[in-house]
């Protein structure tokens, strides 16, 4: 059974209101600058996250560099390149730098990270929603691939979100200790 977290208890982020967007993150930030000792734990937790999307990315670049090369309907949008909280929680976590997001776009148009060899960002600095997206045609490809991998796909993707769930539930609890107010 796959333990996540629901996120939706967490305060929404929106790319299309770009100054409350930014001060959003801004005081997460400073949240965690304040807080550093007391969110230790929540950093341990992004450190074994980490460690899963470490292991999972050799397969998903795998297969997408197989598939999606031919792909005529490229799934990345502006709108899924979005973080939401969540995400920046497990990226200031781990002291990653939160990318330079131009707000000014069209949410529908490709995504502005969006490469000559697919997403620039490294995976972690991705939006959780950009890994745990397999559309059907790669779904296909790992369906009739051999089966120890097929095992493996399903316990990494069952890690990916169980790691994550962790570092929500770490978090959730001192986020509303310490008062945290966006
Ligand atoms: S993940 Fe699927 S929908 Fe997205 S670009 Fe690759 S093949 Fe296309
Ligand atoms: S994988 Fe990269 S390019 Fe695709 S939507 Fe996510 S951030 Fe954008």
């Amino acid at each position: 059974m796959i333990v996540g977290f629901d996120t939706t208890v967490f305060p929404k982020l929106d790319y299309k209101r770009p100054e409350d967007f930014w001060k959003k993150i801004h005081y997460l930030r400073n949240f965690f600058s304040e807080h550093a000792d007391k969110l230790e734990k929540v950093r341990q937790k992004a450190l074994v996250m980490k460690q899963c999307y470490d292991d999972f990315d050799p397969f998903i670049e795998y297969y997408t560099s197989r598939v999606c090369p031919y792909c005529g309907t490229v799934c990345c949008a502006n709108k899924f390149g979005f973080p939401e909280f969540a995400d920046i929680i497990t990226f200031l976590s781990l002291g990653l730098t939160i990318p330079a997001y131009n707000l000014n776009v069209d949410g529908e148009a490709i995504c502005q990270f969006i490469g000559d060899k697919g997403c620039v960002l490294p995976r972690i600095q991705r939006p959780y929603r950009c890994t745990w997206y397999f559309c059907d045609p790669l779904m296909v490809q790992i369906d009739i691939g051999p089966a120890k991998k097929y095992r493996k796909f399903i316990k990494d993707v069952q890690d990916l979100s169980r790691t994550r769930g962790d570092i929500m539930r770490e978090f959730f609890p001192l986020w509303e200790e310490l008062g945290g107010d966006i």
